[in-house]
């Protein structure tokens, strides 16, 4: 008998009416003979609802009880979609992280899971029961205490979920029918892609493509999950394909660049006139790791008259903190002033063809200087490169780079 994991996103569970949708796709996988196991995430705007309240009732919350808070979305979600299946005479439980169990790291607001106890599940499957799991919720086994895996961490429950049940597969359902050559919200060109490979899909998801999140893409590599991107919006008699997430050695038609990314999320820091010796740039990374911080484009100019300066990239929502850490022990490190900025974005074009071509970037290059865009870093590694730019020309500059590779729809 084969059995399979689907998951649905949080537009696709954003009201009772989209639930029984779901519980419809859900139906014809059963009627035709599998054992299902579903994942759901919170209807859509409810997790942000449930971290504004933590945010608002401390701003230095504790993130064990972040974590009970902002698990409950998926509770929800999961009791309905198991009372919407058994209204349509499918036999269903829900099952939350702590009742599988899925344990997981104390690393509470982005855990990760450490295994999964699939025997109750597939206890459940013996009876002819579908299992409904709350995604984005683990347990951490010692302190007994609930867990979340980070935002859009349901991907990666579903596809866990699949590597420790041995599914044949695992579907994960979401607004868009599959994985497309840049979001497809932002450029119209956009073209679906049948199948991309796991290293091209870590590195578009990595750099901001939030189809999947980042750690779902590394588990269903590590364990080999036939994992597909697909739309709960397709008529549930009648679905779409979707994209395969698959082996390099599975792509037909290689592309020098497959896909391009972008992330708003950035914050540009720089450091001024910063004295240039050993030890400096150990001085002003090393806390910022240690604060848990990272630090992602790095630029330093050559230095005249003994000192540099220092450029580099943080996620939007450290810019604060790293700003703080790096004010304070400013006479330490020895550097004139800082400066920061915010309203920076950066763009990425990704592609396992770029191993075997040179000048990819140096074209890119030269499209969004015709375009008038700025280039404020640049970052390049075996088979993706990234710039950072003003935020106000993301969009100009995806559709530019888009175009200038041949990935827009005809
Ligand atoms: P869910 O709630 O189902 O988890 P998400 O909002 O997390 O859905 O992810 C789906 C969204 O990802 C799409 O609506 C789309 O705007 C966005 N997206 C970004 N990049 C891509 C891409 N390359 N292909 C498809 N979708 C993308
Ligand atoms: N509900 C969680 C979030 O919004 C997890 C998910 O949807 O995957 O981040
Ligand atoms: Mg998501």
């Amino acid at each position: 008998m084969s059995r399979l994991v689907m998951k649905f996103g949080g537009t696709s569970v954003a009201n009772v009416e989209r639930i029984r949708n779901v519980a419809r796709h859900v139906k014809r996988e059963v009627d035709a003979g599998r054992e299902v196991a579903v994942v759901v995430s919170a209807m859509s705007g409810k997790t942000n609802e449930l971290v504004a309240w933590c945010k608002e009732a401390a701003p230095l919350y504790d993130q064990r009880e972040y974590d009970a808070v902002v698990a409950s979305g998926e509770q929800v979600t999961a009791g309905l979609l198991a009372i919407a299946l058994q209204e349509i005479g499918v036999p269903a439980r829900s099952w939350l992280g702590w009742q599988a169990p899925i344990y997981t790291n104390d690393t509470h607001g982005s855990a990760r899971i450490e295994s999964i106890e699939g025997a109750g599940i597939i206890e459940g499957f013996k009876r002819g029961e579908v299992a409904v799991v709350a995604g984005f919720q683990g347990v951490h086994k010692d302190s007994g205490r609930i867990t979340t895996l980070g935002r859009g961490g349901s991907d990666t429950s579903a596809v866990a979920i699949a590597a420790a049940i041995h599914a044949d597969r695992c579907d994960i359902y979401t607004d868009v029918d599959g994985v497309y050559t840049t979001d497809p919200r932002v450029v119209p060109k956009a073209r679906r892609m049948d199948r991309v490979a796991f290293e091209e899909m870590l590195e578009m998801a990595s750099l901001g493509a939030k189809v999947l999140q980042v750690r779902s893409v590394e588990v269903a590599m590590v364990h080999g999950v036939r994992t597909y991107v697909r739309s709960s919006f397709d008529d549930p008699a009648n679905p779409g394909e979707g994209t395969l997430i698959c082996n390099e050695e599975d792509i037909v038609e290689a592309q020098v660049v497959t896909g391009i990314a972008f992330s708003r999320d950035e914050a540009q820091i720089t450091l001024r006139n910063v004295a240039d010796k050993p030890g400096v740039a150990a001085a002003v990374f090393m806390p910022l790791s240690e604060a848990g911080i990272n630090v992602d484009m790095i630029v330093q100019v050559v230095s005249e008259k003994g000192t540099t300066d220092m450029t580099f990239t943080v996620g939007s929502a450290d810019y604060e903190r790293a700003f703080a850490i790096l004010d304070k022990i400013k006479a330490e490190i020895g550097f004139q002033s800082m400066a920061g900025e915010k309203e920076v974005a950066k763009i990425s074009a990704i592609g396992i063809g770029m191993r075997s071509h040179a000048g990819v970037a140096a074209c890119a290059f030269r499209a969004l200087a015709e375009k008038g865009v700025n280039i404020r870093a640049i970052t390049t590694s075996e088979i993706k490169f990234s710039v950072l730019i003003d935020e106000a020309y993301t969009e100009l500059a995806v559709r530019t780079l888009h175009s200038l590779y041949g990935l827009d729809a005809a």
